[in-house]
């Protein structure tokens, strides 16, 4: 894919930014590490341990003081590279809290990066400054439990959150679409002028994109309970109806995002599971 990659692109005056290799179907061209400031930097996202974009990223940096290496979440394609970094350039790792699910068994999950060990965890509303300007985290669970987002001079940095090219994934058992929903309508609350999503064009027009995505999840709640009001469904009888034509390589996520729904559903009171079959209550 033609991408920007390994370069230095600058969004806006204190903000620079850095495409790591790791296009997917779920990534889009990438992961794309944020860093804030001119004299000294933050790092937010320093993404995936690949070699060439921990080069990149300190060529980047360019000598500069770090004052540290922010993660919003510990997914693989957001927190690994903060260890080589760290090695590096001695910044300390700062941000979301640590989350290991377990390598097998119900809550297995091989997309978190169990080694990710943070200097200090930001709670929601502490700050940390480059160059006196405030960072400021923003508790954002439901993507993951533990996402984060960043505030800085008028922007938002929304990890995955929300992203420029598409809806997130919230997958249980981590991801929580209540959550999920309810730190979308954190954010419509907020004033933030543009958001820098770690995948995807920035957001130039936040507060209506949000009332988009918060709309977009409740059309799609109303047709999961369409669909199992018709009948008892199973979970991908629910995908293959409710996301038509969709790319065979997101059927997997989008059966996340499905039984997230379904599982705010059931703890409404509004739909119930009999072995692998839902249906309405
Ligand atoms: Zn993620």
């Amino acid at each position: 894919m033609d991408a920007p990659y390994a370069k230095l692109e600058q969004p806006e005056a204190g903000i620079a930014r850095v495409l790591a290799h790791n296009p997917s179907a779920l990534t889009y061209y990438g992961t794309q590490t944020y860093l804030l400031g001119t004299d000294e930097v933050a790092i937010v996202d320093p993404g995936p341990d690949l070699p060439e974009h921990v080069d990149a990223l300190e060529q980047a940096i360019a000598g500069r003081p770090v004052v540290a290496i922010m993660c919003t979440h510990t997914h693989r394609d957001h927190s690994p590279a903060s260890r080589p970094l760290a090695e590096r350039t001695g910044a300390p790792i700062v941000g979301c809290a640590p989350l290991a699910l377990e390598t097998v068994g119900p809550r297995a999950d091989a997309s978190f990066d169990g080694d990710y060990a943070p200097d200090r965890i930001l709670s929601d509303g502490e700050t940390l400054e480059v160059e006196s300007k405030p960072i400021v985290a923003v508790a954002t669970p439901g993507h993951t439990s533990n996402h984060l987002c960043f505030a800085y001079d008028g922007a938002l940095l929304t990890g995955d959150h929300v992203m420029g090219w598409s809806t997130t994934v919230v997958v249980p058992p981590d991801g929580d679409m209540a959550s999920y929903m309810a730190s979308l309508d954190r954010l419509r609350k907020r004033e933030d002028r543009v958001y820098y999503p770690a995948h995807g064009p920035a957001v130039t027009n936040p507060q209506q994109y949000v009332r988009h995505l918060l709309g977009h999840r409740m059309q799609r709640e109303k047709q999961i309970l369409r669909l199992v009001g018709e009948k008892p469904r199973p979970i991908p009888d629910i995908v293959s109806n409710a996301y038509p034509g969709l790319d065979p390589r997101l059927v997997i996520a989008a059966g996340g995002s499905v039984l997230a729904h379904l599982l705010d559903l059931e703890r409404r009171g509004l739909v119930e599971q009999q072995q692998d079959l839902w249906t309405t209550a």
